[in-house]
């Protein structure tokens, strides 16, 4: 009741798109009715949680918050979802977010920005993003008006996030949570995830949103471990890579304090350090910005004004006008941009310079992250080049992506890579620190996001 009623107050942060004050109560209902009758809790009972809006629930509009999903609303249960609800779970509400998830400050959103409960210390009154694409997530949680929520992270959308709200997301190996339900942005890279106050609440939503699901043919076929039992921040015998190639130019001394500080964590709880490289990081952003457009140029070509939402028909129109006038009306500059670009790199005459490039050097940055493992078991960077910046402070479309730099390698290669609190810069604004694991190393991950908390 106390999470609903703050749902209900925080009204000026923008982070709920729709709330469903009777499903979070329900589930708290059902734990108490279970606890009453003297039956086990189940893992989540009554704990009320945020759904980011890129998620199909049942019966709740969703609109991955793009005017072209008006009027849509799902006759089904994603299985990221479903898995909570089975958990005991409830939800408080839908939660704002980047377009499509096509962002990194929540301002492509078609229902306006949310606002970070964060503010500067050094007499800066400017409103801040909460990072993005799951901004409202991050700020929802930050706020304390949920507990934990989940995320989705195609290129850093759960860590950077994380990162800038003082708050732990981790996004699993890429086929540890189903896609199924999930609206799909790059579907090679989407991965759901948790994004919560501390490691193991991470842990413990991880463990049940993951899990083999049938409908999603990239789904891995694997039990979900017990990460939550499995926590330790004992991490000796684990030697540490730090990777000489994200130490990029102008890289600001309080990123670079903040990653010394968390190589001297990591050494206190008994990790060696080493240095390793990755000689193709450079390449992963701009391979990245092909990738996912095309993929996104794909997928969205469903939204036909035919089959979901929105429908724009101009009088006397003809079938294509009306392609064309609903995709005009109902798709954000960002996804359009996004749309043009993935068209490009996939069209017959550059298909070969652009797509097949891309999809090389994607191959070489998984190949970096092999050869890293020779020397290490888990790595270390920082999650964002930056902490938080003020809403419309970035409005060149170049330099958003670059903010993306030390997410997106991880995201390219399927690896599980987490965000956890490391510091603040000079206006007391947090800072995260990232730590990358192997394929299925989650728990390796955790530990060390427990070791640095
Ligand atoms: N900021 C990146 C992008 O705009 C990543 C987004 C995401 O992970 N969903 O594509």
């Amino acid at each position: 009741e106390a999470f609903v009623a703050n749902v209900a107050k925080a009204k000026t942060l923008n982070a709920f798109l729709v709330e469903t004050p009777d499903h979070a109560l329900a589930a708290a209902d059902a734990a108490d009715a279970a606890r009453a009758a003297g039956e086990t809790l189940k893992p989540l009972a009554g704990v009320p949680i945020g759904m980011k809006d890129l998620f199909c629930t049942k019966g709740v509009p969703a609109t991955a918050a793009s005017l072209i999903l008006e009027g849509f609303t799902p006759p089904y249960e994603s299985t990221v979802s479903g898995k909570l609800w089975d958990a005991g779970a409830g939800m408080l509400g839908k939660l704002n977010m980047d377009q499509f998830a096509m962002g990194s400050s929540n301002e492509t959103s078609a229902f306006g920005n949310v606002i970070s409960p964060w503010r500067r210390n050094d007499g800066g009154n400017a409103a801040l993003t909460p990072g993005g694409s799951s901004g409202g997530s991050s700020a929802a949680i930050a706020a304390r008006l949920c507990p934990a929520a989940t995320g989705t992270d195609t290129g850093g959308s759960i860590r950077q996030p994380a990162a800038f709200t003082g708050i732990s997301g981790i996004k699993p190996t890429y086929g540890r949570c189903s896609r199924w339900g999930t609206i799909a942005f790059a579907s090679s890279l989407d991965q759901a995830g948790p994004m919560a106050r501390d490691v193991r609440d991470c842990a413990i939503m991880l463990e049940n949103m993951a899990g083999f699901d049938a409908r999603d043919a990239t789904s891995l076929q694997l039990d979900v471990p017990q990460w939550e039992a499995g926590l330790s921040s004992d991490l000796r015998g684990k030697r540490v890579g730090i990777p000489k190639e994200y130490r990029v130019d102008n890289m600001p001394a309080e990123i670079d304090a903040l990653w010394q500080q968390g190589i001297a964590w990591l050494k206190d709880a008994g990790a060696e350090i080493v240095e390793v490289s990755l000689p193709h990081t450079k390449y992963a952003l701009p391979a990245y910005y092909i990738i996912a457009p095309a993929e996104a140029s794909s997928n969205l070509a469903r939204y036909d004004g035919v089959r979901y939402g929105l429908r724009d028909l101009p009088e006397g129109a003809g079938l294509q006008d009306m392609y064309a006038a609903t995709r005009a009306a109902g798709f954000g500059p960002e996804v359009k941009r996004r749309i043009m670009i993935g068209t490009y790199v996939l069209s017959a005459g550059f298909y070969d310079a652009y797509f097949t490039q891309a999809s090389k050097i994607r191959t070489l940055i998984a190949r970096d992250f092999d050869n890293a493992w020779a020397s290490c078991d888990l790595l270390l960077t920082p999650t964002a080049p930056s902490a938080a910046f003020a809403l419309g402070d970035k409005t060149d479309p170049l330099a958003m992506y670059l903010n993306d730099v030390f997410t997106v390698p991880s995201s390219l290669a399927g690896l599980p890579a987490m965000s956890v609190p490391g510091g603040v810069d000079a206006a007391g604004l947090p800072l995260g620190l990232q730590i990358i694991g192997k394929a299925l190393d989650e728990q390796g991950v955790l530990n060390a996001g427990l070791a640095l908390e």
